[in-house]
């Protein structure tokens, strides 16, 4: 183990031949190197891979050997960006109606044993899907190529405060491992790790930092900027710390200065999702974010559905290249992001000036307390059929739940759902339930599946 960040070429001496390590270390090294291709390389070889995927998925996809056929995309032809910008694109409320046939009826071997990934619903649609062993082992390609872009000492303490299973790192002991990921052990030393269930207070937050004392923080950008603000307010001093990661939700650019006041650190916002793994990685040199182009087409739309030019804001409409088992083409993933320009560290991997429509608020108890909500949204479905929802923190102790729902639910279900519900909360809340055809975005585009009047 180094005590500086470590190079491609220490990682190559350090893993064994035959190893796991070694099938992920040959990956990286690729993308060592298509990270300087040029614009048009890259996109020679995404619509490579896009021609296998489309024909692939109108073999063994029903959803799309219907949806090819009706938008009459010719999905065995030749690909290029003419063909591509007719297919439709897919939206949250397509996958929750196309269910298992949107899923393929033959995954190649190659593509490994199938696992299911599904949203938190923080968009207020769960979306499940199937991933593979290539999609997940990708997964941590781009991780790592992520620590090693923002040279991250990998003998140091990494702490997580996010979501894990319940109750796995709960306060006040919290997780603890040898490595960073299993992925990072098997490729090269790493220092110990630690983690938080995001559902502790930041007052518990930041008395488990405190005592973790890490070296890299992970948490999501709203949380970070109540524990830096905690943490400011109480003098309480996180000495070692080097660097804050940021995941999840709209990163706002206030927060790095908050960060560089109160702990004098740098943050890294990152760009990822359930459904696809990494979108963008910020770039080692500058604020904005580059597009992980090896793994996922990105396209910035405009209303109109044309693509948005560099300075302009547009939906973000996504295409993983590599998922063979649930292929989600054009994929409205319902975020915006502001398009870039080439950016001067050389890359061209497409800039992503910075990324809206990812934000919710945070739930005070009546004494005060602030928590990362979480109404258990996973198995709204298995309770009653309802399709999107958002929650309104109405008064200190009243929580308003919008409901979309097939049908409306009977007394029973409303019970149920109430019932499932508190039992996430900190709080006894009252909750009352309303009915909606549609919960719309906001005026900037955003959905936020909890927002809160009372928040200040
Ligand atoms: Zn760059």
């Amino acid at each position: 183990m180094i005590e500086r960040p470590p190079t491609l070429p220490e990682i190559a001496r350090a893993v064994k031949p035959g190893s796991r390590g070694a099938k992920l270390l040959a990956v990286l090294e690729r993308l060592d190197k298509s990270q300087w291709w040029s614009g048009e390389a890259l996109r020679e070889h995404q619509f490579r891979q896009l021609g296998e995927l489309l024909a692939h998925a109108a073999r063994t996809v029903p959803f799309y050997h219907q949806r090819f056929e009706t938008a009459k995309v010719d999905a065995a032809g030749p690909m290029g960006p003419d063909v591509w910008r007719k297919i439709p694109l897919l939206t949250r409320r397509d996958i929750q109606k196309a269910g298992n046939s949107l899923r393929s009826r033959k995954v190649p071997a190659g593509h490994g044993r199938l696992g299911v990934a599904q949203t938190s619903g923080s968009t207020g649609m769960p979306v499940k899907l199937n991933t593979t062993e290539r999609t997940r082992f990708l997964w941590n390609a781009f991780m790592i190529r992520d620590h090693l872009w923002h040279r991250r000492v990998f003998g140091e303490k990494y702490a997580a405060i996010r979501k894990f299973p319940s109750h796995v790192a709960s306060y006040p002991k919290g997780k603890h491992a040898k490595s960073w990921s299993p992925a990072i052990g098997g490729l090269f030393g790493s220092g110990p790790a630690a983690g938080l269930g995001i559902d502790a207070s930041v007052k518990q937050q930041a008395e488990w930092l405190g005592r973790e004392d890490p070296v890299y923080l992970q948490t999501y950008p709203s949380n970070l900027r109540h524990l830096a603000v905690y943490c400011e307010r109480h003098g309480i001093e996180l000495a070692r710390l080097a660097e804050v990661i940021t995941f999840g939700e709209l990163f706002d650019p206030e927060t790095r200065e908050i960060c560089r006041r109160v702990w004098n650190v740098p943050v890294t916002d990152m760009y990822s999702s359930e459904e696809v793994g990494y979108i963008a990685l910020q770039c080692p040199d500058h604020a904005h974010y580059h597009v992980q182009a090896e793994n996922v087409l990105v396209e910035i739309l405009d209303d109109g559905g044309e693509p948005s030019a560099p300075g302009e804001i547009g939906k973000v409409v996504v295409t993983h290249l590599h998922n063979y088992a649930s292929p989600f083409i054009r994929y409205d993933i319902g975020d915006f992001a502001e398009v870039g320009e080439d950016c001067a560290c050389g890359r061209r991997l497409p800039v992503l000036r910075s990324i809206l429509g990812r934000t919710r608020n945070m739930l005070q108890t009546p004494s005060g307390d602030r928590y990362w909500p979480f109404f258990g949204a996973r198995t709204f479905t298995e309770i009653a059929p309802i399709l999107q929802h958002q929650f309104v923190q109405k008064t200190a102790d009243v929580i308003e739940g919008r409901l979309v729902a097939e049908r409306a639910l009977t007394e029973h279900e409303e019970e149920r759902l109430r019932r499932h519900i508190l039992s996430r909360l900190p709080y006894p809340f009252k909750l009352v339930f309303t009915y909606h055809d549609e919960i719309p975005r906001s005026a900037g585009g955003k959905y936020e599946d909890f927002i809160s009047e009372i928040a200040g």
